[in-house]
């Protein structure tokens, strides 16, 4: 599965997050710093999981989904809600974030 369209833009308009691009894929170089721990999925579609990303520098994050939610307990997923870890494991999956996760729609 394909990046989608609104991630992509956003990696090209925000030189942190298309920082954080680049380091994913050296997780997925690394296959092994990406480790699946559980999950739930139903009809071929994942409801849930968690995955361990080892960091060479930091140690262990952990990446888990839920219902198009993301979330990683490392410092930069604090101000973007988006990461390395948690790129490194949507790539891996091809389960991405909602837009709408990351950027709430305003209400009218
Ligand atoms: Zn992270």
């Amino acid at each position: 599965m394909s990046i989608p369209v609104w991630i992509q833009d956003w990696i090209e308009k925000d030189r942190l997050v298309a920082n954080k691009f680049r380091i994913s894929k050296t997780y997925l170089r690394q296959s092994k710093r990406i480790q699946f721990q559980s999950g739930n999925e139903e009809n071929g579609k994942w409801l849930q999981f968690h995955y361990v990303v080892h960091s060479p520098k930091y140690g262990r994050y952990n990446v888990t989904y839920e219902n198009g939610f993301y979330h990683c307990n490392c410092p930069f997923f604090k101000h973007r809600r988006i990461c390395s870890h948690i790129l490194a494991v949507s790539q891996k999956t091809g389960v991405w974030p909602t837009k709408e996760s990351i950027f709430p729609a305003e209400p009218e």
